[in-house]
């Protein structure tokens, strides 16, 4: 399922990111782990943004998460998003990630009927070469 036009500007794969996407490809929404003290972090970064440690690791997370704060985009910044607007940029936190808070949109709901704390769930927007998660309301 697509959920944004085709002709948006990709997500940067980085070395440090490139484990993130390529479970986003088998749809599984990974954030790093450090295994020195347990904490999750977003983004991702060689070593664990509490501890220094390198010893971080991929693990899976579920996708339910609720919404921190948000902001509705009417302007199309992005040509492709001219038919797209408004949409909504969102921070979601993760309570099966220790509150790691990771930045998407929010799909299938009008801006006006957002709010903070707002459960939601993830989707995968598809498209040839990349997944990206999305997520919507419970
Ligand atoms: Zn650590």
């Amino acid at each position: 399922m697509t959920y944004f036009p085709e002709g948006m500007i990709p997500p940067p794969v980085t070395m440090d990111t490139v484990g993130f996407w390529e479970a986003a490809r088998e749809h599984r929404l990974v954030l790093q782990r450090c295994d020195d003290c347990g904490r999750f972090q977003h983004p991702p970064a060689p070593v664990c943004h509490r501890c220094r440690s390198a010893a971080v690791r991929w693990a899976d997370v579920e996708g339910r998460g609720n919404v921190y704060t948000y902001t509705a985009v009417h302007k199309a910044f992005i040509p492709a998003l001219q038919d797209h607007l408004p949409y909504v940029v969102a921070v979601i936190e993760l309570p099966g990630a220790g509150g790691t808070r990771i930045v998407s949109n929010l799909v299938d709901v009008a801006p006006s009927d957002v709010s903070i704390g707002m459960e939601v769930d993830l989707v995968w927007d598809d498209y040839p070469e990349l997944s990206v998660p999305r997520f919507r309301p419970v």
